[in-house]
């Protein structure tokens, strides 16, 4: 894996959430992007070499719904750069991870995603990224 991608923290609401880490941070976020698959709104802001998502739920079976409900808002999750996200899932499955998808798939801000399930890494929700390349 190489570096932290993003740290992603749900929300019950997105235009308060975007207004307060904008005063937060000092920069608006620089995207806002729906992922109808997942039903979720996101928005992302870049603060030095870091990035935050922030994620609403677009409705209740969405697992930023099912998170906030049980846990509140807060970090929900710790996304990791990686190159080649197949390579990562068969290494880290043969680990012993419990890997959601073990089909990569569409997430936001143009990345191929898959999730560790947060009983087998200690209590944190894992993403793994892998930037899509535009053809
Ligand atoms: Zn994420």
């Amino acid at each position: 894996m190489d570096k932290i991608e993003h740290i992603g923290i749900a929300v019950k609401s997105l235009e308060k959430s975007n207004l307060l880490f904008e005063q937060l941070l000092g920069v608006p976020p620089y995207k806002i992007e729906e992922v109808i698959s997942e039903s979720v709104k996101t928005s992302f802001f870049k603060t030095g070499p870091n990035k935050i998502e922030l994620l609403e739920a677009t409705d209740n079976t969405s697992a930023i719904a099912k998170f906030i409900e049980k846990k509140g808002e807060g970090i929900h999750h710790i996304a990791f750069a990686v190159k080649d996200i197949v390579s990562e899932i068969t290494r880290l499955k043969s680990a012993g991870f419990t890997v959601l998808n073990e089909q990569p798939k569409k997430g936001a801000d143009q990345k191929l995603v898959a999730f560790l399930h947060p009983k087998t890494t200690g209590g944190v929700l894992i993403e793994l990224c892998q930037d899509i390349e535009e053809n």
